[in-house]
């Protein structure tokens, strides 16, 4: 189909002026061809979803460096995160508590807590 640029009149293809005043025609693209409104190719489609779930784990990754268990709970693991938050908390109390007197207690405590919000931020981008 073509469209009159004067009047905006319909005129088929094979129309040279427009039937009706005799305007210029320009064709009229298809829907289907336009870049936006055809479907993705499975390529395209791939591409998009690596960038979401590219995101997705660098967002997971700075919620769990900053908050442990924060990082699986916005992936979706809400009992894992909570389980992890609530550990984080208790592990550390019940850790500072056994080897407070002990010599070193407090670099234990804090390798202890290093290696577990090492394993929470892994974790959360697994
Ligand atoms: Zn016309």
């Amino acid at each position: 189909m073509q469209i009159c640029t004067g009047c905006n009149t319909s005129n088929l293809n094979t129309a040279v002026r427009c039937e009706k005043c005799g305007g210029e025609l320009i064709p009229v693209v298809p829907q289907e061809t336009l870049p936006m409104s055809r479907p993705a190719t499975h390529q395209e489609m791939v591409e998009v979803m690596g960038q979401i779930q590219a995101q997705h784990i660098g967002l997971a990754t700075v919620f769990s460096f900053l908050i442990p268990g924060l990082g699986q709970i916005f992936k979706g693991e809400l009992g894992k995160g909570v389980i992890i938050m609530i550990a984080m908390v208790v592990g550390l109390i019940l850790v500072g508590a056994f080897t407070a007197d002990l010599p070193g207690g407090r670099w234990i405590v804090a390798i202890a807590y290093f290696i577990a919000w090492i394993f929470n931020i892994v974790d959360a981008r697994s």
